[in-house]
């Protein structure tokens, strides 16, 4: 049985959390013996497609027609890849264009979705069992999907993918698409040239504890020095200290980086809903009270403005000697 995996490539660029989507599938078509196909559309290159192969991709189709993201079009174009490979699986990442195209697929195709799966399936016959967080990361809930289509959506950072040397068969893929009711007039991006926040695997954030806008340099420096993204809690971008796209939590981004560094941050329940599922956790704090520390893997109790440039000064010096 093979699996189809919707790969979103904007702006001719594959997004890092689709390479795990590729591995994900991979895994699952490893347990039902079958092969993955990748749909995807736009200008990215014949080469960087055929590299999905790396990750377990046999075949790739690319519509070369659509050049914007359209969600109804998109829709079209992975149920005609679908209808083309024969996949009773469909997987997407769980990121912004997986969670508008997924589900219209599913009403289209009556197809069980399942979003923002953390495991690979567990096969019972025609059922899957899949998990997923719920209530913020607090506790974890298992879905089962019995319908003959299925579709999951991947939280990224889930697994990490192992690539091989392979390469996949790029073809194209021309369906007819519909008159779409919804036009995209202008795609903007909010978050300059750096790393964007949901990709990164490093991220150094900071709080209220910054107390202003004029002393994030030292917050960038350490992201710089690391390569990592910035970001920070609510209030700071409430209050216009930060731009609103580097808010993480119950109501900003949700994000899973390796490292997630927390400077001036109290760790309120709803900052944690978003950053809680990050892999190793770093906490600042002058107050050895704050809440933040009960989830933190490394606690520093100390004064940000002393800490965070000791921190760039190491990374730096690290940096110089390897
Ligand atoms: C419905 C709802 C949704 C919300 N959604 C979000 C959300 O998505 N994301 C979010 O972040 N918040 C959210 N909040 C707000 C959340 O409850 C907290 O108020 C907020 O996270 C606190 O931000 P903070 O930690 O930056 O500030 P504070 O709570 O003021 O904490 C500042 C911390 O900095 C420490 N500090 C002070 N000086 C220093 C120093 N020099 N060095 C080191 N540490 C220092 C203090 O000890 C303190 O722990 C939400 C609230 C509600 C009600």
């Amino acid at each position: 049985m093979s699996v189809l995996v919707y790969v979103n490539a904007p702006e001719g660029k594959i997004a890092k959390a689709a390479y795990e989507a590729v591995y994900y599938a991979s895994k699952i078509a490893e347990k039902e013996g079958g092969d993955v196909h990748v749909v995807t559309y736009g200008s990215v290159s014949d080469d960087s497609l055929a590299e999905l192969g790396q990750y377990g991709a046999s075949k790739v189709m690319v519509c070369r027609e659509l050049s914007e993201e359209n969600d109804q079009k998109l829709t079209a174009i992975v149920a005609a890849a679908r209808e083309k490979c024969g996949a009773k699986v469909i997987v997407f990442s769980f990121d912004p264009s997986g969670k508008v195209v997924a589900p219209r697929l599913s009403a289209k195709l009556k197809a069980g979705l399942v979003s923002g799966a953390t495991s690979v399936p567990e096969i019972d016959g025609a059922r899957f069992s899949i998990r997923t967080n719920v209530f913020s990361g607090k506790a974890f809930a298992t879905y089962q999907v019995e319908t003959e289509i299925k579709i999951i959506s991947l939280m990224p950072n889930s697994l990490k993918p192992e690539k091989s040397d392979k390469k996949a068969e790029v073809e194209s893929l021309s369906p007819s698409l519909p008159e779409a009711g919804l036009k995209v007039v202008e795609r903007k991006r909010q978050s300059g040239d750096g790393i964007p926040l949901p990709e990164a695997e490093l991220v150094v954030s900071a709080g209220r504890g910054l107390k202003g806008p004029e002393n994030w340099g030292i917050v960038e420096e350490l992201a710089e020095a690391l390569g990592a993204a910035t970001a920070c809690s609510r209030p700071v971008s409430d209050i216009g200290w930060r731009p609103h796209h580097e808010h993480v939590g119950q109501t900003g981004i949700a994000i899973r980086p390796n490292l997630y560094i927390a400077a001036g941050i109290s760790g309120a329940i709803q900052h944690l809903a978003g950053v809680n599922n990050s892999k190793t956790i770093v906490v600042i704090n002058t107050d050895p009270e704050a809440p933040f520390f009960k989830a933190a893997d490394y606690g520093i109790v100390g004064d940000a403005f002393e800490v965070l440039p000791k921190l760039t000064e190491a990374v730096k010096k690290f940096k110089a000697s390897n």
